[in-house]
């Protein structure tokens, strides 16, 4: 990634469908090189987003700006923009090298830069072998990669995929995931990708911007967004559920927070009604001494390397991942006693106003 050439500028977009927000006044930027993840549920704006910088749909309010010119008014073919979506729609009668090099004929280039373009995308992806085979005849990763070649190949400014691993099993798309992050990164490609799984996203990006609701929740890279979410929200579509509400009191070294389940200090120095997350990476199971939480183990699975492990502490459901050599893990309706160091345990990931 070459860092802080902006590329792609989006500024405050407004899009409401029948008397309904659908975006709500979103920023972001895109540097070149660099891989942006749209992340968010459902419904929360990510493909109306994609159709908005693609030239698909027109904004009600705001500006996208490529290299600092405005993209407004610029016809969606204009835009050298690619996009890759769900259903590749590969051409059926077509064979992997014709459905290649579609764009590039459209395009208008030239028979012979054209076939040697082709070649090289199929190298890229992986298929340097299958420019004669039907596409019919591929696996579903296969076509996936072929997909990914006839986006690729007329080297669009910027690539935006919308959710191109979604129907693929997990084994397979946690595969593509690693060699999409490798392919747009060794091309230098400046893309969006728009998806609802986290892994999928943590997995391609350089930086995520969470959507929620048309509105950005938070933008940063992977691990600054899972160290730091910074809202109930985010934690929560991270999978951080253990969320405790509490009353925070502000000390010289950070704040002193009451919950049901007890009273920690924090290093934040926040005070009034707060949201605290328990991270479940940071607590250990513990034998007598020195503990903090003493619970009922509700259930326990295993997942290969860890035992995902849900306990009742006086009321509140509570969720951990031990290692799967984590000795003496207590049975269903037995005690759990849990340790933890609640300054580094504990975050505080909102005022109650922005829960
Ligand atoms: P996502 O891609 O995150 O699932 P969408 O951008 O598809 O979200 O949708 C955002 C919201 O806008 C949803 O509430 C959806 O129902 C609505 N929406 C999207 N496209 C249209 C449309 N063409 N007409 C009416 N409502 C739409």
């Amino acid at each position: 990634m070459i860092a802080n050439m902006t590329a792609l500028t989006i500024t405050n977009i407004h899009k409401t469908y029948d008397n309904t927000p659908a975006l709500r006044g979103v920023s972001f930027t895109v540097s070149k090189g660099e891989t942006v993840v749209l992340l968010g549920p459902s419904g929360c704006g990510k493909s109306t987003l994609l159709e908005i910088i693609a030239g698909l749909t027109e904004p009600e309010q705001g500006t996208c700006a490529w290299n600092g010119e405005s993209l407004m008014g610029v016809p969606a073919h204009k835009r050298g923009f690619g996009l890759m979506f769900q259903d590749y729609a590969l051409f059926p009668h077509k064979n992997v090298r014709d459905n290649v090099a579609f764009g590039l004929k459209m395009a208008g280039w030239e028979a012979e830069k054209s076939k040697r373009r082709v070649a090289e995308v199929l190298e890229l992806v992986g298929l340097p072998e299958c420019g004669s085979r039907d596409v019919t005849t591929l696996s579903g990763g296969e076509r996936q990669r072929v997909a990914l070649a006839r986006s690729l190949a007329p080297q669009p400014r910027l690539l935006m995929l919308d959710e191109p691993l979604g129907s693929l099993d997990r084994t397979l798309r946690e595969r593509l995931m690693m060699e999409l992050r490798e392919i747009l990164s060794q091309m230098g490609q400046t893309a969006i990708y728009v998806t609802h799984d986290q892994v999928e996203a943590f997995a391609v990006a350089d930086r995520v911007v969470v959507l929620k609701a048309g509105t950005v929740a938070q933008t940063g890279t992977p691990q600054e967004i899972y160290q730091h979410p910074n809202s109930s929200f985010v934690a929560r579509f991270l999978g951080l559920t253990n969320l405790l509400s509490g009353r925070a009191r502000e000390t010289l070294t950070g704040a002193l927070v009451a919950t049901d389940l007890g009273e920690w200090a924090v290093p934040q120095r926040v005070s009034g009604e707060v949201m605290v997350l328990l991270r479940p990476d940071q607590v250990h199971l513990a034998q007598e001494s020195g503990h903090h939480l003493r619970g009922t183990l509700i259930k326990r699975s295993f997942s290969g390397n860890t035992y995902r492990v849900e306990v009742d502490v006086q009321g509140t459901a509570l969720r951990f991942d031990f290692p799967a050599s984590t000795p003496n893990i207590p049975q269903p309706g037995e005690t759990i006693i849990l340790s933890f160091n609640p300054q580094t345990a504990l975050q505080v990931v909102g005022q109650l106003a922005t829960f």
